[in-house]
């Protein structure tokens, strides 16, 4: 049943690599039934690349530039959209039927493999302009057709924002008025704001979250962590963001940390 629908995240470098290995151990110590994905580019390192082949089922390596002449071509009238284009290549996972996507920022708290249930495109609203779908979390089908339409799109229209978010809130447009099974729960995508909470809500449906989506500066490995308490401490954030985050750190700590070398475990934590 599991085997044709797969999570996706996506890393460019070492930082989010480590952000992508405790997404996976969360997904995994939430059993979930479904594949593990990632999309990696050359700027992972070769020892983090096989730390990531130990976790993850399926890992590609996508490489904008000497991609297919359609993406250079695209990326070439839009170079700002770098990292953008990367993500857009989730689509061509063509080998499997639906799939999840997740940011390397995110984490999985409780089993959500439902979101499977889902159709193309599936996404929580974003907390900053509700109307916009944030890009972290959402549900689509693998098309290497969608894919070409989604390249062309950015290289026509660009993106409103300059990421991935505002190009596919265009190209999905529908998604803010058309069918409200594809508004996920914002539990399926809590994004952390230092700058907005709505702590009522919180203190009555924070034990509905599902996952968490650390944005900006909130990322879990640029928070400072003591390696003999191991506690971590937030540099900013406000209520509730300490226990989440030190889930994430006993996830890393438990999992990640033991095999990274030790030239790499000087990576995190400073
Ligand atoms: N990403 C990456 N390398 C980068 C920037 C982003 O691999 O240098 C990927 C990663 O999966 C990340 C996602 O793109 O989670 C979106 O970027 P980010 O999460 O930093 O944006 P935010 O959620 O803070 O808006
Ligand atoms: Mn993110």
């Amino acid at each position: 049943m599991s085997s044709n629908m797969a999570w996706v995240t996506l890393a460019t470098n070492d930082s989010y690599s480590l952000g992508a290995l405790v997404l996976a151990h969360s997904l995994k110590t939430a059993k979930t039934v479904h594949k593990l994905a990632i999309l990696i580019t050359p700027g992972v390192t070769t020892s983090m690349k096989q730390q990531i082949e130990a976790v993850f089922d399926d890992v590609k390596v996508v490489d904008v530039l000497d991609s297919k002449d359609q993406t250079h071509l695209a990326l070439m009238c839009r170079p700002e959209l770098g990292v953008t284009f990367t993500k857009l290549h989730c689509w061509t996972l063509t080998n499997y039927e639906k799939c999840v996507f997740l940011d390397a920022d995110t984490l999985v708290l409780q089993n959500c493999d439902e979101l499977f249930e889902r159709e193309e495109l599936s996404a929580a609203p974003d907390p900053g302009w509700p109307d916009c779908f944030n890009s972290g979390v959402f549900v689509y089908k693998p098309s290497q057709e969608t894919f070409g339409q989604l390249l062309e799109f950015a290289r026509t229209r660009g993106s409103f924002d300059g990421g991935d978010q505002g190009l596919l809130n265009m190209y999905f447009k529908e998604w803010a008025h058309t069918d409200i099974s594809k508004h996920l729960s914002f539990t399926y995508n809590v994004v952390w704001s230092s700058t907005y909470s709505y702590l009522p809500a919180l203190k009555q449906f924070g034990q509905n979250m599902k996952i968490i989506h650390f944005i900006a500066a909130s990322k879990p490995w640029l928070q400072s962590f003591n390696t003999e308490t191991r506690v971590v401490t937030p540099t900013s954030g406000g209520t509730g963001l300490q226990t989440l985050l030190q889930f994430w750190w006993d996830l890393f700590c438990q999992y990640v940390h033991p095999s990274l070398s030790t030239e790499m475990g000087g990576l995190a934590g400073q």
